[in-house]
């Protein structure tokens, strides 16, 4: 039985009801899981009413901002679960950012503060939360993030984001090769396209949508909820013997070759 009652779990990325981390939260309450929330803060704190209200039926008991540029807040995010949790079960890192004009024409053109940008907010991310996760994770753990098939093949327009997500399915591994010891694994779903508010600034992703409808063994692309239940099992003791994989939750679109 999938059962997370007792758990403490921290999930990154809820931006609105379309965001994958919003599916994986979703799966995590209802395995029993006791949520902790995040939020990117705004100046108008838009965001952080907007996600206050729809996370509000999960009962999360933590509900803070979290910038992953900015290490105050990072820091002060792992004071407070401290303090309030005293130890951590699972932490979802499920965000990714590069700016929209990197997101489509030509790779070779993308500019260094761009590339920059999005190796620091979708690939540093993960190694800097592991990092505060894991010192709180004292009866070991499990780190679940996501990732694209654009990090393994080249798909047009995902350009650096493609570059960002190799770095981050190599981060997976070198950090589930380091924390092992302490009974905390590290895996990534790497998760068919999916329309969201990230995904929409993605050159022609409507179409690359309408590709995988087409050819997916499973003639269609997956749902936030079909991600948030593999979440909930790489959290889960059903996985206890998983740690550094990319598990591809894509209808099967990765097999194909033509
Ligand atoms: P989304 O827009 O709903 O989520 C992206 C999140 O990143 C948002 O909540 C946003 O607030 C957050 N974010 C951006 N910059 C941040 C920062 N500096 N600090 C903290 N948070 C920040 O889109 P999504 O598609 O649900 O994306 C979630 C993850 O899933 C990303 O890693 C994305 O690459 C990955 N993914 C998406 C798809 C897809 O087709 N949608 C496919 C495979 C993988």
């Amino acid at each position: 039985m999938l059962n997370l009652t007792g758990k403490n779990a921290l999930v990154t990325g809820i931006a609105n009801n379309r965001s994958i981390a919003w599916g994986i939260a979703q799966q995590l309450h209802q395995a029993g899981a006791n949520l902790g929330i995040t939020y990117l803060p705004d100046d108008k704190g838009r965001m952080e009413t907007k996600v206050a209200e729809l996370v509000e039926p999960l009962q999360p008991s933590l509900f803070l901002p979290c910038n992953v540029q900015d290490d105050e807040q990072i820091e002060t995010l792992f004071q407070t679960v401290q303090e309030q949790w005293g130890k951590i079960d699972i932490l979802i890192h499920c965000l990714a950012f590069a700016r929209r004009d990197d997101l489509t024409g030509n790779f070779s053109q993308t500019s260094r503060p761009g590339f920059t940008t999005a190796l620091d907010i979708s690939t540093y991310s993960l190694v800097k939360l592991s990092q505060g996760a894991a010192a709180l994770m004292s009866e070991g753990g499990s780190i679940v993030t996501l990732t694209y098939l654009g990090g393994v093949k080249v798909i047009p327009n995902y350009n650096v984001m493609g570059v960002a997500k190799a770095a981050l399915e190599m981060s997976v591994r070198y950090l589930a090769a380091e924390l092992g010891p302490q009974n905390i694994r590290v895996n990534a779903i790497s998760a068919g396209p999916i329309r969201t508010l990230a995904s929409s600034a993605i050159g022609g992703i409507l179409d690359m949508i309408h590709h995988v409808e087409e050819v997916a063994p499973l003639r269609r692309t997956v749902t936030q909820t079909e991600v948030g239940n593999t979440a909930a099992f790489l959290c889960s003791d059903l996985s206890s013997g998983m740690t550094g994989q990319v598990l591809y939750v894509d209808a099967g679109y990765e097999i194909m070759g033509m």
